[in-house]
């Protein structure tokens, strides 16, 4: 072993006394933990939604960050909170993530759904599953459980039973709004509609409202943490688009696409017309420009958001975190869904494009 000399130990002891200088300061400038969160962008405009829908919506989101952010405060891990988080929104029927999810031509839900680990690049997703109660805690058991990455269908579906995950059946994910919504589209476009899945009880109440006014066809929601360990992760879960046909797949089981997280670089859950986000590799993308060409997160989500998914015909938003706890969200539809919090700043909420 090499033996110090006495102007190696004292330059040593300087560089320690320098980081423990430091090392206070930095930490009130990068926040510990930070966490951000979205339940869909889309058409989502002030005077289309009611005083009771918005305090509604504005509830969920504000008790789903406050639930994220103890947890994290209390040093849970990014991938728990990101579960937990992602599975709160899915039970919700606001959004369109297990229940409240939209139909598929047919009248079923077919649910998609994905993690990412920021600190070992190991992720998971699932497609077209159907009787999972929380499709997130599925993806997650794909990463963990299994050699794979992706699993779609029947496949997923009995993987699940496998990993004893909570099963439900289809009528759990059923709301009514999603179901006149389906009928809109399926009219509009003179295709045949189908029965109302089994076990669904007779309409009580409101029976007409459709959410389809309120914000297009969208819904999806997303989760990205910063841990206090220093590690990021992004989950994802969605619908997928009300009246999709042939299995189709939208971006929020890719990964790459509608979910990416990478220690060195930033996490990124995405919303909107999937096959624009797919098709720019958007969570990705952002993550590229921040670790290889030095963006900041804003500009980099700015980036591709604002500049290459508006060039090319794409709606919607993204929201991301980076390792030093900055968050940025960006979206170029009139609303999303939206709040984020980390230590030491207030919790902020917001629904529309001009909410601070
Ligand atoms: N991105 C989702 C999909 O294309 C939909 C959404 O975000 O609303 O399946």
């Amino acid at each position: 072993m090499a033996v110090l000399n006495t102007a190696s130990t004292r330059w040593l002891s300087g560089l320690a006394a320098l980081l423990f200088v430091t090392g206070p300061v930095m930490a009130q400038t990068s926040p510990r933990w930070a966490i951000a969160i979205h339940g869909g962008a889309g058409v989502i405009e002030r005077e289309r939604l009611s005083a009771q829908q918005e305090h509604a919506y504005r509830q969920s989101l504000q008790k789903v960050i406050t639930a994220g952010a103890e947890q994290l405060a209390a040093g849970a891990s990014a991938l728990d909170v990101v579960e937990a988080a992602v599975g709160l929104l899915e039970d919700d029927p606001l959004f369109n993530a297990g229940r409240g999810a939209v139909f598929t031509a047919e009248g079923r839900n077919e649910l998609d759904a994905s993690v990412m680990d920021g600190r070992t690049l190991q992720a998971g997703a699932v497609a077209g599953v159907r009787y999972t109660r929380h499709p997130v805690s599925l993806a997650r058991r794909v990463m963990e459980q299994s050699p794979h990455v992706l699993l779609m269908g029947e496949g997923a579906d009995a993987f699940s039973r496998e990993q004893q995950l909570e099963q439900v059946a289809p009528a759990w994910f059923y709301t009514e709004a999603r179901w006149n919504s389906l009928l809109d589209f399926l009219r509009s476009r003179e295709l045949p509609l189908p029965q109302k899945p089994a076990g669904v009880d007779e309409c009580k109440g409101d029976c007409t409202s459709s959410l389809i006014h309120l914000e297009g066809k969208y819904g999806t929601v997303g989760v990205v943490v910063l841990d206090t360990a220093g590690n990021l992760a992004a989950g994802t879960s969605t619908g997928g688009t009300t009246g999709k046909r042939w299995g189709r797949v939208g971006d929020s089981p890719i990964i790459g696409a509608g979910t990416y997280a990478s220690n060195n670089s930033c996490a990124v859950s995405a919303t909107g017309t999937g096959e624009y986000f797919i098709r720019l590799s958007v969570a990705k993308e952002i993550c590229s420009l921040v670790e290889h060409r030095g963006m900041s997160l804003q500009q980099a989500t700015d980036d591709v958001v604002q500049r290459q998914l508006t060039a090319m015909g794409g709606d919607g938003g993204v929201i991301a975190v980076s390792p030093k706890g900055e968050l940025a969200w960006s979206f170029n539809t009139s609303g999303m869904y939206r709040a984020r919090a980390a230590a030491g700043q207030a919790i902020e909420v917001g629904i529309f494009k001009d909410d601070p």
